[in-house]
């Protein structure tokens, strides 16, 4: 009698437990979780990026994972991180080390140091607030 009462209890509190769980799809939670963490690690490869402090080799791999990151995940990078790596390379074309930066007929040409793409943007559109 006492042993059959238990059980039940034991039951309930397992398929209490199952509700709980089951609020929210344990895909969806998944997501979530994946999506904020690969967020954190953009935030952190980008202030590693940006660090002139740093060697520009902690940076090349900084911006390497960067790309991929993004990639994995389907995120978008901010333009102030985009605009500083190589499309074609993914080096990252920090102006005087890994790229040359010439400012010609109102655009800003910069021209990847290690495979020479080039890449043109309006000089007065949006930069100041960039860089
Ligand atoms: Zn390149």
């Amino acid at each position: 009698m006492e042993m059959r009462r238990l059980m039940r209890l034991v039951l309930e509190s397992q398929r209490f437990s199952m509700n709980e769980g089951n609020r929210m799809s344990r895909r969806s939670r998944n997501r979530r979780v994946r999506e904020q963490r690969a967020q954190s690690s953009v935030d952190e490869l980008t202030t590693i990026l940006l660090n002139h402090n740093l060697s520009n080799r902690v940076r090349t791999i900084a911006a390497r994972d960067l790309v991929r990151t993004a990639r994995r995940h389907n995120l978008r990078l901010p333009d102030s991180v985009r605009h500083w790596i190589c499309r074609s390379c993914q080096n990252p074309m920090l102006p005087g080390v890994g790229a040359r930066i010439r400012i010609r007929r109102g655009f800003r040409v910069t021209t990847c140091a290690v495979c020479g793409h080039i890449r043109r943007l309006p000089v007065s559109r949006g930069e100041g607030k960039n860089e």
